[in-house]
């Protein structure tokens, strides 16, 4: 239930959505473009007008959460591209929260820096990356502790394996989609992203298990799914206006590699680097532009 429509996601939209939300007011913003849409369609290098300058700044939408605090800002005069970032982060900030729910550690992957590290050793290392890769991303995270590879233990002489065996192997334990629509129920979410059902990140089955228990527990609690399949590309073609993430005062691309580094067991040989340079990782800003990935989900 809505009780009050915003017309338009410009900076006069998104602060009267930050002061509704302040005050408990139910509200939708309805935006035909995207947020900041007026400065997007702006040529590029335009500059505000008003001096971006601590304490009396008239281009921030709140002195709390001032434009000149992000690095990297042209000061005084912010250029468009500097507002459209600001104005981003803004509505991401206060707009969104993102709760990752992960069914198994990766316990039955292996560690390309060391090969000797595996279950739960690295269940263990892999949990305590992705925490730290949640407190950089500013996101809250839980680990369901489901069998990485059950399937694999359970027919150790059958070759194909299908998302069904990866189902049918966690259900021996609990039932995994009842553990997904217990959290989407506490969370109420608007919308579960998985990864895409047909072929998941890489066509492992235990992906494609997971993206189908995401479909149908959001279709039971009454979330719209979408899928995000985690290309480089696809953060590349965000790169014009997105690089302030919901972390203030971080750019978008210095969160996605500050969280990336922390999967530091998923890269192939980086303390060899000086060895075999061509095979170290590339997390560099320049690789991820180029629309370059980085071998991981092993
Ligand atoms: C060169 C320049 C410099 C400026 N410098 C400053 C400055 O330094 N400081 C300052 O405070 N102001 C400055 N301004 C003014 C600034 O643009 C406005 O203050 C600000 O953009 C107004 O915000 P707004 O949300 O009211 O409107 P807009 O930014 O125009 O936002 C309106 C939004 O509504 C959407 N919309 C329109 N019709 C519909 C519809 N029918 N359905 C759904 N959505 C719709 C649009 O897509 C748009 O996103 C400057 C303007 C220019 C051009």
């Amino acid at each position: 239930m809505t009780d009050v429509v915003i017309v338009g996601g410009g900076p006069a939209g998104i602060l009267l959505a930050h002061r509704f939300r302040e005050h408990g007011i139910r509200h939708k913003v309805l935006e035909r473009g995207k947020v900041g849409q007026s400065w997007r369609d702006m040529r590029p290098g335009m500059v505000l007008l008003s001096p971006g300058v601590p304490g009396t700044d008239w281009t921030s939408l709140t002195l709390e959460r001032p434009i000149w605090s992000f690095p990297g800002v042209r000061r005084p005069f912010p250029t468009r591209e500097d507002f459209l970032c600001y104005v981003d982060a803004f509505a991401r900030d206060q707009g969104n929260s993102v709760f990752l729910l992960c069914l198994t550690s990766g316990e039955a992957g292996e560690n390309p820096q060391s090969g000797d590290q595996r279950g739960e050793h690295l269940a263990r290392r892999r949990a305590e990356e992705l925490r730290g890769a949640a407190a950089v991303l500013g996101i809250q995270h839980e680990i369901a502790g489901f069998t990485n590879g059950a399937f694999k233990r359970k027919y150790p002489n059958q070759r194909l394996w299908l998302p069904g065996a990866a189902l049918e192997a966690w259900r021996e334990v609990r039932d995994p989609e009842q553990v997904v629509v217990d959290v989407a129920t506490q969370l109420k979410p608007h919308i579960v992203l998985a990864i895409e059902p047909n072929w998941g990140w890489t066509g492992h089955p235990e992906h494609r298990a997971a993206a189908e228990l995401a479909r149908s527990a959001a279709s039971r609690v009454g979330a719209e799914v979408a899928y995000a399949v985690m290309s480089a590309a696809e953060f590349t073609d965000q790169f014009d206006t997105s690089r302030w993430s919901g972390k203030r005062g971080m750019s978008y691309w210095t969160v996605k590699i500050a969280a990336a580094r922390h999967h530091v067991s998923q890269y192939r040989l980086p303390t060899d680097a000086e060895k075999h340079p061509e095979q170290s990782p590339d997390l560099s800003v320049e690789h991820f532009r180029r629309g370059g990935t980085v071998e991981s989900d092993k």
